[in-house]
């Protein structure tokens, strides 16, 4: 008997045609003036300047506060308060998990690496329930 490799499967391949939306994570803005960080939004949320600055996060943040809507029904789904390490909060639509099962601490991350830029944005549970049976 051998034993065969360990086969590198952890890194997809990267689409060659990037039409559209090529960076991932997110963009968002940093405020000229006092540096807050901010995202969608038109006006710095501290000193109300419109002179902000766009920036790139990968997207990974943690969830501060969990809510389902249409709860109990088809369209149940999870739209979460989460924090972002660069120090914005944004309510985010999370998946990956069942919407109940999304609990204030996990991390998520953009789904399949980008979200879109009009729209919600869609985040994916890095360490879904199930995987975590360590206690
Ligand atoms: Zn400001």
């Amino acid at each position: 008997m051998f034993s065969t490799g360990t086969d590198v499967m952890g890194r997809p391949a990267r689409e060659a045609a990037e039409a559209h939306t090529s960076q991932e994570g997110l963009v968002y803005q940093v405020c000229r003036w006092c540096h807050t960080a901010s995202f969608r939004k038109l006006l710095c949320p501290v000193c109300a300047s419109s002179d902000l600055e766009s920036a790139h996060s990968d997207g990974h943040g943690v969830v501060i506060r969990s809510n389902v809507v249409n709860r109990y029904s088809r369209i149940m789904r999870n739209e979460s308060l989460v924090r972002f390490p660069e120090g914005f909060v944004y309510r985010c639509r999370i998946v990956g998990a069942a919407p109940h099962l999304v609990n204030v601490g996990d991390r998520v991350r953009p789904l399949g690496g980008r979200t879109s830029v009009a729209g919600e944005v869609v985040l994916e549970v890095c360490d879904p329930p199930g995987s975590a049976g360590w206690y």
